[in-house]
């Protein structure tokens, strides 16, 4: 079976990370993935960051960049506007996110002259110009769904407005992500649900990661890295078992978040042979 493959980055703070980004693209730029995108900060916080990496992909190199862009803290006029610049830029994909309040601001409030979320933000961008458009899912269910029924009919409603393909959040069991596709397909959801695998490089941030996204430690997972702090061939071992399972499931497409780091991405994809 031949995997199709995508990859995540985030948009450098400083001269030393933005050399260490390009350093990672091109060292993953030989797998081939179909599509390469850049996170959009909180907040709108790196929209400069985020549009200059995406445009200078699309200039230097042959990939296919996909910019991320959430709804939160910005008039629908101003995210129209980022939206139109994308598409001057020659970037065709987009990756619409309702994003999160800041921290410790409660609950997520639209802004007044906003998107109320992402299915809002997904009908908006389709009117803007004919963008393909991917969106969030949630195999262990968004912390604020009412509950995982509710959470479905969510994605069905982003899918509806014209999203053509949801992007998981990341999770470690594939059971979590077996069951969450079959009760998509139950519930009519036809578009490809692309399993969101994050390679761990450091338990810890992990774990914090994963505590405020409602993704689920498996106690398996805790026992290997038990006495062997962030070892990351535990990591690359981790992330190629989950793939592999996923794989004898019929699943022949990842999207890894990269973190910026091409060395476990490049392994692990090597381990379930990408080629
Ligand atoms: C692949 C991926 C990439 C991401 N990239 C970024 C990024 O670049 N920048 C960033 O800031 N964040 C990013 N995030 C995080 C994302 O912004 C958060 O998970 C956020 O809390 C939800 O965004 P969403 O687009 O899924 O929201 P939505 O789908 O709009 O809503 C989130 C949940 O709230 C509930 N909900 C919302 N509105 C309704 C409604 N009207 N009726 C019923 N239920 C409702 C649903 O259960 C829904 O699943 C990413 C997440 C994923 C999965």
């Amino acid at each position: 079976m031949s995997l199709k493959i995508s990859f995540e980055f985030f948009p450098p703070k400083t001269v030393e990370a933005e050399a260490g980004l390009w350093r990672a693209v091109a060292a993953l730029a030989p797998l081939g993935p179909r599509f390469v995108s850049v996170t959009y900060g909180a907040g709108g916080s790196t929209r400069e960051r985020t549009h200059a990496t995406v445009e200078r992909m699309r200039r230097e190199t042959m990939l296919e960049p996909a910019a991320h862009l959430t709804c939160v803290g910005a008039s629908r006029a101003d995210i129209d506007d980022v939206a139109r610049r994308y598409w001057q830029a020659g970037i065709r994909h987009v990756v619409a996110l309702r994003g999160d309040p800041p921290a410790g601001a409660g609950s997520y409030q639209p802004h007044p002259d906003g998107y109320a979320g992402a299915a809002d933000l997904v009908a908006g961008l389709a009117r803007i110009a004919d963008f393909e458009l991917s969106v969030g899912a949630y195999p262990e269910t968004h912390p604020e769904a009412a509950s995982a029924e509710a959470d479905l009919a969510h994605l069905k409603k982003k899918l509806d407005a014209g999203a053509t393909r949801a992007i998981t959040q990341f999770f470690f069991d594939p059971a979590h992500y077996l069951r969450f596709r079959d009760r998509a397909r139950a519930a009519g959801i036809t578009a490809p649900i692309v399993p969101g695998i994050l390679p761990i490089a450091n338990f810890t941030q992990v774990k914090r990661f994963a505590a405020q996204c409602g993704a689920s430690i498996p106690a398996a997972m805790e026992q290997r890295f038990a006495g062997f702090g962030d070892d990351p061939a535990i990591g690359a071992d981790l992330a190629a078992e989950l793939c592999l399972a996923l794989k004898a499931e019929g699943i022949d497409e990842f999207h890894f978040y990269t973190l910026n780091r091409a060395e476990l991405v490049a392994a692990i994809c090597q381990r379930i042979q990408v080629t």
